[in-house]
């Protein structure tokens, strides 16, 4: 079975994931104002717009490219620890593709792993420190796990998209040791941090985004 995409269905799991944090702007800002300054749906809203003009202006001719420079209009968006954050994620899925026009199950695995890399080179966070990487490192883990076990593109996505919903759940237990809401400290926990929200629901924009 041919079980590939192409820059073509990449655009849409970008776009799908745009559409899940307009969706939800509101509801990231106001747990953002429970545990830090309430402007998280709106930093990560424009940051996605930037995502969505540079998809739009793009001639999708080099994967490698289109995740470059969506990568890098993200990290370049004004205001909060949001923009950097996801630019670096997004840039760093660009770094294992090399001329490829579709990629596989392995090479997809690559590329979030990359993108993993291309955040963690920016925050020493680990799970359990109430961020965007709570929901992040368990999906990019269950991901290249089903890869790895055999399963389709799409259950991978589905596999992580489940993961980082977990995950994004689980930072309600946890007190925060970075950003904004470390000032708060035990007082955070019982909120559900906005960053591994977001990250989930990024994961499940890829995931259905892709049919
Ligand atoms: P700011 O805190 O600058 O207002 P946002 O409100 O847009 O930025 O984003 C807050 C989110 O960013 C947090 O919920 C957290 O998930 C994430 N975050 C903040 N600092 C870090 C960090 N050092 N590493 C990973 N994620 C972080
Ligand atoms: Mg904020």
């Amino acid at each position: 079975m041919d079980d590939t995409i192409g820059i073509e269905d990449i655009d849409r799991m970008i776009r799908a994931a745009v559409d899940k944090i307009r969706a939800n702007c509101n509801e990231l800002s106001k747990m953002d104002s429970a545990i830090g300054d309430g402007d998280h749906g709106t930093s990560i809203a424009r940051a996605m717009t930037i995502a969505e003009k540079i998809l739009d202006e793009s001639d999708k001719k080099d994967l490698k490219k289109l995740l470059k420079d969506v990568g890098w209009g993200v990290m370049g968006c004004d205001g909060g620890a949001t923009g950097p954050l996801l630019g670096s994620f997004l840039m760093g899925l660009s770094d294992p593709v090399e001329g490829q026009s579709k990629i596989d199950s392995a090479m997809m695995a690559a590329m979030f792993e990359a993108g993993l890399a291309g955040v963690s080179r920016q925050s020493k966070a680990k799970v359990g420190d109430k961020t965007m990487m709570d929901a992040l490192i368990p999906a990019v883990d269950n991901l290249r796990q089903a890869v790895d076990t055999g399963k389709t593109i799409k259950e991978a996505l589905q596999n992580a998209s489940e993961a980082a919903e977990k995950g994004a759940v689980s930072t309600k237990e946890f007190k925060a040791g970075f950003g904004r809401a470390k000032n708060l400290g035990e007082r955070t926990i019982g909120f559900q941090d906005p960053g591994a929200t977001s990250m989930a629901l990024i994961f499940q924009g890829f995931f259905e985004g892709l049919d």
